[in-house]
Parts: C-alpha cells; structure tokens; sequence
C-alpha cells in the first residue's frame, strides 16, 4: 500500500490552501495536544513554566525517502517524528513535557497525508504526555517533506545519565532485540522511558545512551579512553526481524543486529561485576516483559580477552555518509 506525502492534484495539495488556512488546519488537527498560548501556539514564543528539574533539550527530523518511504502509514510518521526524540529523553532518564515542530513543505504535499501526520503526532503527544506548544512552515522544494522536532524534558530524580562514566570492569547491558529496524520497528517501537527512568534511579547504572545508529557505532560512545568493549558474539540480542533481513542480504543475522540501527533500546553501563544479581533481579521485578541482556564488558584496549567481537568490522549506520 502506498501513502506518498505528494500529490499531482493542485486541489489535494497544500497550495490549495493559504499559509494561515493550514495553520488553523494544524491547530484543530493537533487538538487538546496543543494547549493555548501562552502555554502554547499563537504568540511569539511559547511559554513553559519553571520547574525544580534539570532541564532537557533534544532534536531529530523525519525526511521523506531517509526517515521513511510510501509504505510507512502518515500517521506513524508523525508518531515516528516525537518517538524518536523520546528515545533520546529516555537515554537520559528524563521525562517529555513540550516540544515545537518545524516543517519544510513541498506545495504538492497532500492534505490528507498532512492531516494524517499531524493526527499520528497528537495521538503519540497525548500517549507520552508531551504538548505541542509550537511550530513554523516553510516552503520546500518540489517532492521534499521534512519535519524537524525539538522537544524539551527535564529529570525525573536527582541526576540525568550521561554517556561518560563507565570504568574498566564495568558490565554493558542492552535492552530488547536488535537488528532488522526496516521490516517495521523504525516506527512501531514504543520509547523506554519508564526503563530510562527508573534506570536513572539506579546508583549502580554509570552511563547510558539509546541505541539509534547500530551497537557497532553507537557503543564507541560509551566506550572510555584506553578501554574497549569485549563482547560476546553470542549474548548479542537478535531479532526476528534481523533473522529475515540476513536470508534476503545473504549477510550474518549478528550483522544486521548490530549495523542496522534505528533500534530506539537502551545500552546501560553498570559498575563492576558484583552489583550485576541485584540489579538484574530488579529489573525482573520491575520489567517483567523487557528483555535485558547483558552483552559484555569494559576492558584494556590492549587485553581484550580472546574470542571478544571485533566491533570495526560491523559498522553501524552512517549519517551523511
Ligand atoms: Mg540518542
């Protein structure tokens, strides 16, 4: 099934329609996930009120024919477009509150297809109790869809959780499976925020990121100077996904778990080796259906144990590359 975001059709298209036309358009499309200003569209800058919490700043873009193609639905594009910017929220054990989106629109964009956006949007907004408190359209070229978000969290505790910190010893987590994103995880996957939370938590967690560009790629970011993740080839989590990915690609599954991305789980550094029983038996209780797997640990670049997985040789995806 096909759902192009463009239109030959100069009546289906979002030049039938003035600038603010759309705007009001987007404003009842968007519904209670969009509040009035000040707290909300129709002034200047939107206003969000002060909090005790450190506060959190994240943005990522869906770019039509790079984020998704003509078989992902309009409205899991929109939902897709705040998800990914809750991952990253998440990474840090932070809640959402608010967040401005940009467009860059091509005249022969479909109505139905932007109502369909923004519908996904409001609902995946609601879902995660995000407002949508702002925005700005700009004319694009010809055949180009491109949505940029900027969403704003603050701390659920007393700390945010940082990618620096792991130590020599110290074990890498990583949750659910990996590998095979395309077939549909890309945009049907739910953000770990309550994971990311509740890890923040945890005094044994040191270091944490979500995993967006590969294992391969993303762990080089978690991975201290003089140190190297030692991996063991068979912990890494596989999905179905990369299972069937690798008979198409005649590639190992273990290369799609790794170099695919767009995963949106959670990698978690925990402190040596004998906080790990508790902190796994926690987990259980707290998570019993999230799958978490422990996949290595830190060690001297120089000493990797023999059999460790050779990271460089599955790297993961490349922005701009
Ligand atoms: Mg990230």
């Amino acid at each position: 099934m096909s759902a192009s975001p463009f239109t030959p059709t100069r009546r289906e298209s979002v030049t039938a329609h003035g600038e603010l036309r759309l705007i009001a358009l987007i404003r009842r499309w968007l519904g209670d996930a969009s509040p009035r200003s000040p707290f909300g569209i129709g002034d200047d800058c939107a206003v969000i009120p002060p909090t005790k919490n450190q506060q959190l700043v994240t943005t990522d873009p869906v770019i039509h024919g790079q984020h998704f193609d003509d078989t992902v639905p309009p409205r899991a594009v929109g939902a897709k477009l705040l998800k990914r910017n809750l991952s990253d929220i998440a990474a840090m054990g932070g809640r959402p509150v608010a967040a401005v989106v940009s467009l860059a629109l091509a005249p022969d964009t479909r109505i139905a297809w932007l109502r369909g956006f923004y519908l996904g949007l409001a609902d995946s907004a609601r879902r995660y109790s995000v407002k949508i408190v702002g925005g700005d359209i700009t004319q694009g070229p010809k055949g180009f869809f491109g949505a940029f978000l900027t969403l704003h969290g603050e701390s659920t505790g007393r700390r945010v959780v940082t990618r620096g910190g792991a130590k020599r010893g110290d074990r890498i987590y990583v949750t659910g499976v990996l590998g095979g994103s395309l077939r549909g995880h890309h945009h049907r996957f739910t953000p770990r925020l309550a994971e990311g939370a509740w890890l923040a938590g945890r005094p044994e967690v040191r270091a944490m990121m979500d995993v967006s560009d590969g294992l391969a790629k993303d762990l080089e970011s978690l991975t201290p100077a003089g140190l190297a993740p030692a991996l063991d080839a068979g912990a890494i989590p596989i999905s179905a996904a990369a299972r069937r990915s690798a008979r198409q690609s005649g590639r190992a599954p273990l290369a799609h778990a790794l170099g695919d991305g767009e995963d949106y789980e959670l990698l978690v550094v925990v402190r040596g080796r004998r906080a790990a029983p508790a902190f796994e038996r926690a987990w259980q209780n707290r998570f019993p259906e999230v799958k978490l797997t422990a996949i290595g640990t830190f060690a001297p670049k120089n000493h990797l144990p023999a059999g460790a997985l050779r990271l460089a040789d599955y790297r993961g995806y490349e922005h701009l590359r």
